[in-house]
């Protein structure tokens, strides 16, 4: 993306390196809708035009990586009783906040461990082909996984699946005492997690009517205030014992302020841990800087890692040598050295990798590796400077081609207070014809019962164009709907 944002930083700042560039971008562009508009001012374009899109898309650098992935077809991802309009086209797939697309290589790597369990059985634990061996098979994807959260590779491990990783960081870190023993989570948090954090507080003893508080957007409202949750925190944190937030909130794709809900957390005492299931490889992270203390995420969505890939875990290394937390150990944290001496005691490896429970799958793992080294062909701050630019463009056509034709537009318009995620809240009887309506033009999006719909361009794999399409489609669905575009004055 620097290419078609470079000139314009350029005039102000002179040449910048790709991080003091996504600096730039981060204080300066606080509306990408006047950012659209200045870019297609300098093509002598006009930004509502298809030509547009196209120019968008040639200079897009990152453009290349959408050849890295499988795009299904229209015609493959829709269901049997809807006709594709163009049956054989791609598909505009705006789902990877649900599931990531497939890395070609993905099929590669798994053919390999497949090839590799055919020929030597058990061997493959000790002597590999391919220099895997399965023995430290997450040795692979840790330090890839730090690269892309903003940590170092003693601060994470690679391991099971999100929500039971969330009960066993819980195990250690939420340890509640008589006068601190609320946890505190975002009001409508992921059901999951609401259920693993009800279930951690009765088993401690405790009672989640009182024990669990959350922070609540304002009535009528989808997103949470920041300054509702500092006051919160600093209200009632002296009897919080755990504060569990998402990193960016799975309905509303708002993208909380992590670093600042930290600090004040920890100003009061408490622990502090994220849930990064929508943010991880999606936004900016810097957990080792921000000081969280530890946080989780599934693979599958924006790691591409495949369905129920395998999760990952950070605890900052302030933590990694206290063995005196209660932890739920097994085999896999404890010290390599002594790990098959079976009469040994537990010796924790120092860091997250102490947290490791069983022998990971070496399929998942790989499958997640192939898509990391998609991440290496780029970085974080190039990523998202493309998402910014996409998901604004996304924004700016819905906003001057359909104007809430049908919809409310619950996520937050600054592009620093969301993902690449924008979520459209319908009346419910109108929901399934639109997304049948989407269907039909080739595109898939996530549906969120009973009223959302949930669109992510993805920076890794889709284009200008598509998202142009996209909003084209969608006007005529709900022109077809009897619904009236009025110009915004
Ligand atoms: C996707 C997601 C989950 C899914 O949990 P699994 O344990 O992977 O099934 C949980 N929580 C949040 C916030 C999510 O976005």
């Amino acid at each position: 993306m620097w290419d078609i944002l470079s000139p314009l930083l350029k005039e102000i700042h002179g040449e910048l390196t790709d991080e003091l560039k996504y600096q730039k971008l981060k204080h300066e562009v606080k509306d990408c809708r006047e950012l659209i508009e200045r870019l297609a001012a300098k093509a002598k374009l006009n930004p509502l035009s298809v030509e547009f899109s196209q120019h968008l898309d040639k200079h897009d650098k990152l453009s290349y990586l959408r050849d890295e992935f499988n795009i299904p077809k229209s015609r493959d991802v829709i269901p049997n009783d809807v006709v594709a309009l163009k049956p054989n086209e791609s598909s505009i797939y705006f789902c990877g906040n649900s599931l990531g697309l497939m890395p070609k290589r993905v099929k590669h790597l798994v053919n390999q461990e497949l090839d590799v369990w055919a020929a030597s059985g058990v061997n493959g634990h000790f002597t590999h082909p391919y220099n895997r061996p399965w023995l430290s098979i997450e040795d692979t994807v840790v330090e890839k996984t730090a690269e892309i959260v903003g940590a170092k590779p003693i601060e994470i491990a690679i391991m099971n699946t999100l929500t039971s990783n969330l009960h066993l960081l819980m195990a250690s870190f939420y340890t509640p005492t008589k006068h601190r023993n609320k946890v505190l989570m975002e009001a409508k948090a992921f059901p999951s997690n609401q259920y693993a954090v009800e279930s951690q507080i009765k088993f401690h003893g405790y009672d989640p009517a009182t024990t669990l508080i959350t922070v609540n957007s304002p009535p009528g409202e989808y997103t949470i205030n920041l300054d509702d949750i500092l006051n919160t925190i600093e209200r009632e944190g002296s009897s919080i014992s755990l504060i569990l937030f998402s990193g960016v909130h799975y309905y509303s794709g708002q993208f909380f302020k992590l670093k600042k809900i930290t600090a004040a957390a920890q100003k009061k005492g408490c622990v502090v841990g994220f849930d990064l299931c929508h943010a991880v490889g999606n936004v900016v992270l810097k957990l080792h800087k921000w000081n969280v203390d530890f946080a989780a995420w599934c693979s599958y969505k924006y790691l591409n890692s495949g369905p129920g890939g395998i999760a990952g875990i950070f605890i900052h290394e302030k933590h990694a040598h206290d063995f005196n937390r209660p932890r739920f150990a097994g085999w896999w944290g404890s010290d390599r050295r002594s790990r098959f001496q079976m009469d040994k005691p537990f010796n924790p490896i120092p860091g997250a990798g102490g947290f490791q429970v069983s022998n990971p799958s070496v399929l998942n793992t790989v499958s997640l590796l192939g898509s990391l080294d998609v991440f290496s062909k780029t970085s974080m701050v190039q990523l998202r400077s493309k998402s910014i630019l996409l998901t604004g463009y996304l924004d700016y056509l819905l906003d001057k081609q359909l104007n809430g034709l049908g919809y409310k537009l619950i996520t937050p318009r600054d592009p620093h207070q969301r993902g690449c995620q924008i979520s459209l809240v319908y009346d419910e009887d109108k929901l399934d014809k639109v997304i049948k309506g989407l269907m039909k033009h080739g595109a898939v999006v996530d549906e969120r019962s009973p009223d959302c719909i949930r669109i992510a361009p993805n920076p890794m794999y889709n284009s200008f164009s598509e998202v142009f399409r996209f909003v084209k489609a969608l006007k005529s669905i709900m022109e077809e709907l009897g619904f009236k575009f009025e110009a915004k004055k």
